[in-house]
């Protein structure tokens, strides 16, 4: 069978690319160093995409690319498609909901436990050899804590039963109420002002761009702390700074930022901040099933078959 081109718009694992280059005559597009010269070249074969959740495959590029016919996401999010875009031009979107959620999820409740016990900071204190010279300072409990979750979607659910069973209550704030027992706040200020944790889970993109501003801090308060395994873009980082440094907000757990994988220096300086490189989904066991779910999902594509799990 005829091998298919495709363009790779990421860095991706090797026991992705080795199917992929297995199915098709794949076009790095990512470390290409004349990204023109690259789409010159051979933008007018390419008929599918595969990318990484927190890359984009903006329009200009898309229009090149005539006979595109798939994108395919190694992520859950999609924010980096412009879906509205590819449903008028007839390119179909896949990407790997469900097999990341418990992955994911784990992470939030680590960052929440983390930053709650102060873990890093206790880590860091005995490499110092600091525990000597007395104990480590009291930390706060969970048990009794009040969980905000923006965002209550897969991952979200996953986190709220994760810190049930540490004891803390869950509410919750998204577009619409669900036909779930947690509590439902149509205001994020309100969700903010009642929270201990607001945990962010929503997707990125345009729509929740800087959902959490000044003001959502603000109502968060000195007793709350923030939880971002979202996308970097829903929170304001500046904004986010001036609470960590000024005291505004007790403290930050994130694993993603606004502008990976650049990280601000003052960001980094904030003791009260648990930073992680963007790892929610970062396991051996999910990256090989999202793996196993890009290349059916194209292979279906090519094939004919329904989607495994489509986009549009
Ligand atoms: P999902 O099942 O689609 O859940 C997303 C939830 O967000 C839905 O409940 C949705 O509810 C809600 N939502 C949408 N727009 C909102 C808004 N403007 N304000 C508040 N809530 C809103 O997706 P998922 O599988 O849980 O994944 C969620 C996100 O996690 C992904 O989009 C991705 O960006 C991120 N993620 C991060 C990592 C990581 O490594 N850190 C890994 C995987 C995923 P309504 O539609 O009813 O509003």
């Amino acid at each position: 069978m005829e091998k298919i081109p495709m363009l790779v718009l990421a860095p991706l694992p090797d026991f992705l690319m080795a199917p992929l280059h297995a199915a098709h005559v794949c076009h790095d597009y990512f470390h290409a160093e004349d990204k023109n010269a690259l789409l010159s070249e051979v933008g007018t074969e390419i008929r599918g995409i595969v990318m990484a959740g927190g890359s984009v495959s903006p329009v200009p590029l898309l229009e090149r690319l005539p006979k595109l016919e798939i994108i395919s996401v190694f992520g859950v999010g999609y924010d980096g498609v412009p879906v509205d875009w590819c449903q008028g031009h007839g390119i179909r979107v896949t990407n790997t909901p469900d097999v990341l959620t418990e992955d994911v999820a784990d992470t939030a409740s680590a960052l929440v436990l983390m930053t709650s016990r102060r873990l890093i900071a206790a880590n860091r204190f005995l490499h110092a050899e600091a525990w000597t010279r007395g104990p480590f300072p009291l930390a706060h409990a969970l048990r009794g804590k009040r969980a905000g979750i923006v965002g209550l979607g897969r991952i979200g659910k996953a986190i709220a039963q994760r810190l049930e069973a540490h004891g803390m209550s869950v509410a919750y704030h998204g577009r619409a109420r669900q036909a779930v027992a947690w509590e439902y706040f149509e205001s994020l200020i309100e969700l903010a002002e009642m929270a201990d944790f607001l945990i962010v889970a929503c997707p990125g993109g345009a729509a929740t761009k800087h959902l959490i501003n000044a003001a959502v801090l603000t109502a968060l308060g000195a007793k709350g702390t923030l939880i971002n395994i979202a996308r970097g873009s829903v929170v304001d980082e500046t904004a986010l700074i001036a609470a960590l440094q000024s005291g505004i907000i007790r403290g930050a757990g994130l694993d993603v930022f606004e502008n990976e994988p650049q990280v601000p220096e003052a960001l980094m300086q904030c003791e009260n901040a648990v930073l992680l490189p963007h790892l929610g989904s970062g396991t051996h066991e999910t990256r090989h099933e999202m793996a196993r779910l890009v290349v059916e999902n194209l292979a279906a594509h090519f094939s004919g078959k329904p989607l495994l799990t489509p986009v549009c």
